[in-house]
């Protein structure tokens, strides 16, 4: 038997920024998974940083790392924990990618002295880093396009999708584009106008929106969709309100109310079948909303002013939250304000302190003294990779008597350098891709908490970082009680930290909150919301 065709599933943004392709997205490709296909999920970023690795968290919100050691845009991110499955290098491409493989290409004398131009050489880069994801024997691609449909940036990728629809037939792809209908309190009117002219634009470009998603903060009146659907050349039932709801996690609900995957599928040519069995989901969802109690967690980081940067932390405290029918609060600290001084006042009352993964040495200091506190007091804490760290320099300090250990990333001529350059990373000179990356194994001590709380001896988890615990202090901090529980198997290094005679004092150097999924709550996060439970 031949193999089924792949179909691919476009999906552009108009009007602005900002209104959730990557949630649609994720959503979309939920519904179909749950039908029985075997779907993917790909970011485009036209932007020419080869990937967010070197960008900093302001910028594009977190860097998420996947299984293979790719630093990528955090909605793939959604992307694993819509999907419960890994995504890989290939699900997120850039600009700069598409221009080095191109020109790298050119410099070996590929192109056998043609003129080297962005039609056709950068939109077949494109093309082929589209079709790569048919290889794993996915039934359905979805591309999702970032950017705005009429930026400059974007033109080649929707350049390619044209081409591609071309290629493939028009029953074997089709574009989904996501508008905002703004809203005018003084008319009281949801506005259409501003969607019908981003339609018009993809028109020009040779693309024809097949279904619309609306983001709008009100429902949208029969007349208006009417409207959109006249204008825009799409099916009445093709145009799909998405209203702004409670949490991310309720969009697949409510764009599946209206069919949305069944029209989708349609439009691909594909059998609908039974409606798709969303149970699990159900009843994450309705967990989630119905807590039977509260905690509050300190999330202690230097990014505060922008959620987005600790997306995959906060998004892992909703699964394990909900799983464990705990609502949790996370009081977000910013570490660059935080001393000894007003440390009491701005944890007090907390259940539980989350040392955030970060780089460079902005608030240092206070995340040091948030350490402390946990240990001394006795409040569950967790600390990840920079946490981790932080909570190695603490321990040195306070309790080994080192006064001035340090991280040598922090200061270089520490005396006691408890963390130190990974030997690998000595001659590294690049910054992008050059960290130690993706999933590595880690061999758990029996008789650990860690042990006991994975039920396992050795997992995998992803990393992404150049300092490591110096094992040459390993003993010393062994002896006073902060125990290394977990190790690399091939190298030795330590991956894991416990602190014996408290209730939750854990760090782990790599990051457990880029595996967790809806399906799949992380059982990290789990032992530490019930730790914080007990308080
Ligand atoms: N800056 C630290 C390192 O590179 C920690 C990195 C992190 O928290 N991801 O080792």
């Amino acid at each position: 038997m031949s193999k089924k065709e792949t179909k691919y599933i476009f999906v552009t943004g108009g009007v602005t920024s900002s209104l959730g392709k990557g949630i649609v997205s994720a959503s979309l490709g939920l519904l179909l998974k749950s039908r029985g296909f075997k779907v993917t999920i790909q970011k485009l970023d036209p932007y020419i940083n080869i990937d967010p690795g070197t960008l900093n968290p302001y910028e594009h919100g977190e860097c998420y790392v996947t299984e293979d050691g790719a630093e990528t845009d955090l909605d793939l991110g959604h992307y694993e924990r819509f999907l419960d499955s890994p995504t890989s290098q290939n699900n997120n491409v850039t600009t700069g990618k598409i221009y080095q493989t191109v020109i790298e290409k050119e410099r070996k004398g590929d192109f056998l002295g043609k003129t080297v131009q962005v039609i056709p050489h950068i939109t077949n880069e494109i093309k082929r880093r589209i079709k790569m994801l048919s290889k794993k024997d996915n039934d359905i691609i979805i591309t999702e396009i970032g950017g705005t449909v009429g930026d400059i940036e974007s033109l080649p990728y929707i350049e390619s999708v044209r081409q591609l629809q071309w290629e493939l037939g028009k029953t074997n792809s089709m574009v989904i584009h996501l508008t905002l209908l703004p809203y005018l309190a003084s008319s009281g009117e949801l506005k259409t106008k501003p969607s019908q002219h981003s339609v018009r634009q993809l028109m020009e470009s040779g693309i024809q929106a097949d279904v619309l998603v609306c983001r709008t903060e009100h429902t949208i009146p029969k007349e208006q969709k009417a409207k959109l659907a006249q204008f825009c050349n799409v099916g009445l039932g093709n145009v799909i309100e998405c209203i702004d709801m409670d949490t991310i996690y309720e969009v697949p609900l409510y764009l599946q109310k209206q069919s949305f995957d069944e029209v989708v599928l349609k439009e691909l040519n594909l059998p609908v079948g039974k409606e798709p069995n969303l149970k699990d989901w159900k009843t994450f969802l309705k967990k989630y909303k119905n807590p039977k109690r509260t905690v509050e967690i300190a999330l202690v980081g230097k990014y505060v002013s922008l959620q987005d940067s600790y997306k995959s932390i906060a998004e892992a405290f909703i699964h394990a939250g909900s799983d464990m029918e705990t609502e949790v609060k996370v009081r977000w600290i910013y570490s660059g304000e935080l001393d000894e001084k007003n440390i009491e006042a701005e944890l007090k009352g907390v259940d539980g302190i989350l040392i955030a993964p970060g780089f460079g040495d902005r608030g240092i200091e206070g995340k040091i003294s948030a350490a402390r506190y946990a240990r001394e007091n006795k409040i569950p804490l967790l600390g990840i990779c920079l946490g981790m760290q932080i909570m190695t320099i603490e321990f040195a300090r306070n309790v080994l008597e080192l006064s001035k250990a340090n991280s040598v990333e922090f200061d270089t001529s520490t005396p006691d350098p408890v963390i130190a350059l990974m030997e690998e990373q000595k001659n590294v000179v690049d910054k992008g891709g050059t960290m130690r990356l993706g999933a590595w194994k880690c061999s758990l001590k029996a008789g650990s908490k860690l042990a006991e709380i994975y039920g396992a001896k050795t997992i995998a988890e992803r990393h992404r970082h150049r300092y490591e615990f110096n094992s040459d202090y390993k003993k010393d901090f062994e002896e006073k009680g902060l125990v290394p529980t977990g190790l690399n198997p091939e190298t030795g290094l330590v991956e894991t930290l416990e602190l014996k005679d408290h209730p939750f004092y854990v760090g782990v150097q790599y990051h457990p909150e880029y595996k967790s999924t809806v399906a799949t709550p992380h059982p990290l996060f789990k032992a530490f919301i019930a730790a914080a439970v007990k308080g």
